[in-house]
């Protein structure tokens, strides 16, 4: 219960310094295993274990502190989280983190919850790299594991530039799909208790640059409410058809077709999203503190959204001027602005790429959001597609 109970959480990145902030207001002690010294959550967490993910001392001393354990991202040895589910109440479970890691796992999944996904097929063998057919191409080969913001993906218009592409890739067990002209993006999170128990919030609309989500708008400005609707129940549907315990995101494709838009499940994450970071400042539960009350059987109760929100991304490259010199953005400029909420992850060094933190403006309609993060984005230099 609160006030009593210690959370432990694998990893220590951003999205694990979130749960451990929700974790903490609600009275909880928190427990991160990350072997980085200066790990985001490591930093503000009262035990931090520095060890490898699959550490079989390091698992034990996490069992030692911690009396239920989550995890934040979907890369963990699903080994590590089935032994410490064997002494502790673990969620997600190694079971459905195993199935994320897959995107070929993943994508039989949507089918088998009734859910389309984009056509695609899975090349383990040069054999199904030779019966591939045409209709997947141009496609985007995609490493089934351990890809993210866009790494492990290559477009590949013809056959010889697939052939080229999986031997780039070092031949690993891939997924080709069918590249897709999307009309716009969309994600959707989801909390499941362990007795079935399923709230959702609002879907929210992401625009993504260079494969790295940029911008996330709530209420989604080109989204109509009976997409929404649709979208929300199929992320449920594909939560409630794997037992799924804790936050999950599923993020969608909306292609045009002659029938109209159509939504098409792209992926889906075993944890808060980033997509979600928005839930903090603008919802009256965040996306973090549903995913410390799946993880301790809390009650889950239906979010509400506040306030119409925009969130930004920060990316290390904010971090440099034109001649690539290293600078701090101009914070308070951006922070006289009404309705302006900076999560910065405490990271030691900025990079190109690197996420860095977030901003949430949040206001009483859309349209002064959206003008406040316009705003933003000329204070510090960012583009301004999505938002005009
Ligand atoms: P994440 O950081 O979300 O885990 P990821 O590296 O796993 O990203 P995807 O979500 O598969 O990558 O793709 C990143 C982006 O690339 C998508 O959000 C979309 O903009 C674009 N994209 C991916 N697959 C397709 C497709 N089949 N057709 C068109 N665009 C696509
Ligand atoms: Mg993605």
């Amino acid at each position: 219960m609160p006030g009593h109970a210690t959370l432990g959480v694998m990893g220590g990145g951003q999205l694990g310094r979130m749960f451990v902030h929700a974790a903490q207001a609600m009275g909880y002690r928190t427990a991160v295993l990350d072997p980085d010294s200066a790990s985001p959550a490591g930093l503000v967490s009262h035990q931090h274990v520095r060890t490898a993910y699959a550490d079989a001392d390091g698992l034990a001393a996490l069992i030692e502190s911690a009396d239920a354990i989550t995890t934040e991202f979907e890369n963990v040895p699903a080994v590590a989280l089935r032994a410490l589910a064997e002494r502790r109440p673990v969620a997600p479970s190694g079971d459905v983190v195993a199935i994320c890691q897959d995107r070929a796992a993943e994508k039989a999944h949507f089918v088998a919850a009734g859910v389309a996904c984009a056509p695609y097929a899975v090349i383990e063998t040069a054999e199904q790299l030779a019966a591939v057919p045409d209709a997947l191409l141009p496609g985007i080969l995609k490493t089934a594991r351990l890809g993210y913001d866009g790494k492990g993906q290559i477009g590949v218009a013809t056959r010889e530039e697939l052939i080229a592409a999986w031997a780039l890739l070092g031949q690993v067990p891939c997924v080709l799909e069918q590249r897709l002209a999307l009309h716009l993006e969309l994600s959707v999170i989801v909390a499941r208790g362990a007795d079935g128990a399923l709230v959702n919030f609002p879907v929210q609309q992401n625009l993504h640059r260079d494969g790295i989500l940029a911008v996330t708008q709530v209420p989604a400005p080109d989204v109509s409410p009976a997409l929404a609707e649709e979208a929300a129940r199929c992320a449920g549907q594909i939560a409630a058809q794997m037992g799924y315990v804790g936050v999950l995101c599923v993020e969608f494709f909306v292609v045009r077709t002659e029938s109209g838009l159509r939504l098409v499940a792209n992926e889906m994450a075993p944890r808060p999203h980033n997509s979600g970071h928005y839930t903090i400042d603008a919802c009256d539960v965040s996306q973090f503190e549903l995913q410390v009350r799946t993880l301790t059987a809390l009650p889950l109760v239906a979010p509400r959204l506040h306030s119409p929100c925009v969130m930004l991304n920060l990316l290390g490259d904010l971090w440099f001027d034109a001649e690539g010199r290293e600078r701090t953005p101009c914070w308070d400029a951006v922070l006289a602005l009404p309705g302006t909420h900076l999560h910065l992850y405490g990271k030691a060094s900025a990079r190109p790429g690197r996420k860095m933190g977030h901003l949430t403006l949040t206001g009483a309609s859309l349209a002064t959001v959206r003008a406040t993060a316009l705003r933003v984005c000329s204070l510090l230099g960012l583009p301004s597609d999505g938002l005009v």
